[in-house]
């Protein structure tokens, strides 16, 4: 993140560097910070025109965005359609197996801690939010935004398996979204194969992300 001229504003830079486990396993891989930053201008620009508030103003370059300065709750919001990853593994349910409802988690953004799972009273006693409302709040524009994705996605062929979202609060205290949406923080699996073409390709070394990624960018393009 950088200082913009307007004290409102900072400009964010995609980075090339991938880390999976809490930063455990660590790599580069050229050319990433690209497709990301063209893969996130994609789906916030989409996700605006449905209504959903986000940090986006513009892309300012191939891998720079301007985005709205805000105060980052420190909460991953994670939704799940589909059993996979740590779900999977602290539940036993089989990866891939179709949820009955879709699953909203809360998970503390702190590298000390592991980034653990939490409930609303937790995130009450570590102040991060200002009261409950704000953590429905969260859930609500979860909800929209895994709905309005889900089909996004299905158009293009993908399966929008589970994902991560982080919201902040602007200069008038509106909770609106941030970060951003990627093939790094959403499990996509190839519809008509069942291929992962997300960060799991990094995690678990099963191929190529830039070419997984890259075939997103082109798909999501030829969508638009
Ligand atoms: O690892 P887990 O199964 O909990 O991840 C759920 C979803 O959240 C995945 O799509 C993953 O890419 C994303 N995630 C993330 N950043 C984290 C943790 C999870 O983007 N720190």
């Amino acid at each position: 993140m950088y200082k913009a001229q307007n004290p409102d504003e900072v400009i964010c830079e995609f980075k090339d560097s991938l880390t999976a486990f809490n930063g455990v396993k660590a790599a580069s891989e050229s050319g990433k910070g690209e497709l990301n930053c063209a893969i996130t201008t994609l789906i916030f620009e989409a996700l605006q025109k449905e209504g959903i508030p986000t940090h986006l103003i513009k892309q300012i370059d191939n891998t720079k965005l301007l985005v709205k300065k805000v105060d980052i709750i420190p909460i991953e919001v994670v939704l799940r359609n589909i059993a996979a990853g740590s779900l999977s593994k602290r539940l036993g349910l089989k990866e891939g197996k179709k949820l009955p409802f879709t699953i909203i988690e809360f998970y503390y953004k702190n590298d000390e801690l592991n980034d653990p799972l939490i409930n609303d009273d937790h995130a009450m006693i570590l102040n991060l939010v200002d009261n409950r409302k704000e953590l429905d709040i969260l859930r609500e524009y979860g909800r929209k935004i895994n709905e309005f994705l889900t089909g996004f996605f299905d158009k293009i062929g993908l399966i929008l398996v589970d994902f991560k979202v982080e919201f902040g609060k602007d200069k008038n205290g509106n909770i609106i979204l941030a970060d951003e949406i990627t093939p790094d923080s959403c499990r996509l699996w190839d519809k008509k194969t069942g291929k992962k073409m997300d960060k799991d390709l990094f995690r678990f070394d099963l191929g190529d992300i830039k070419e997984a990624y890259s075939e997103i960018l082109e798909r999501l393009k030829e969508a638009k």
